[in-house]
């Protein structure tokens, strides 16, 4: 069952979004990748989903090329997300 879409914010600059047709999180609850502060469950839960996902490789270079900050994407925390930026910073040195 649909029960929501999740889309990315049109503020980025990588506008490829057609991967975006194949995601698997497009046929779950979209809060499921927002975790609340007490929401570990339910980011365990969003990993869950990415791990299985046919665009997993796709959505993670969309996620790091664009900064996003928030949710679960890819499989990755923000945290997750700003380390391998970070090291990815790191190894342009
Ligand atoms: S890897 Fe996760 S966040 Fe990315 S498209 Fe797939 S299910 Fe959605």
């Amino acid at each position: 069952m649909t029960t929501g879409m999740r889309t990315a914010p049109n503020e980025f600059p990588n506008t490829d979004r057609d991967w975006m047709v194949g995601a698997r999180c497009r046929q779950v609850d979209p809060e499921l990748f927002f975790p609340s502060e007490t929401g570990v469950i339910r980011a365990a839960e969003a990993k869950t989903v990415c791990a299985l996902c046919p665009v997993l490789a796709a959505c993670r270079n969309y996620v790091l090329e664009n900064r996003i900050p928030y949710g679960i994407w890819a499989g990755l925390t923000e945290q997750q997300r700003r380390a391998i930026r970070t090291q990815q910073n790191r190894n342009k040195v």
